[in-house]
């Protein structure tokens, strides 16, 4: 990630953030802004972003913002949910216009 890209993924979580009122996505726990993880669906894996491109896996649609206990449960990973992955990927698709 460059800086800028780094800057744009931090702006988009503080947004993420505040339109889930400040609060984790599954158990809807009050988070602090410094508590709050940024939670990939589609791993944040060097394969992946081989695969689909950083503008998919960073997209915020392949994210939830979770506490750090429920990180793992936006975990939707291609090679054990095939399906909703691609659904997944087809929908941030349609929105970037690709
Ligand atoms: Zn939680």
């Amino acid at each position: 990630m460059t800086g800028r890209e780094k800057l744009d993924a931090e702006e988009q979580k503080k947004r993420m953030y505040y339109a889930q009122n400040c609060e984790c996505y599954f158990c809807h726990k009050p988070l602090r802004y410094s508590q709050a993880e940024f939670a990939h669906c589609i791993p944040n894996t060097k394969c992946y972003i081989k695969k689909y491109g950083a503008e998919i896996i960073h997209n915020k649609k392949n994210g939830r913002i979770t506490c750090h206990g429920c990180n793992h449960k936006a975990l939707l990973d291609p090679k054990t949910n095939p399906v909703p992955a691609t659904e997944l990927v087809a929908e941030i698709e349609n929105d970037l216009g690709v």
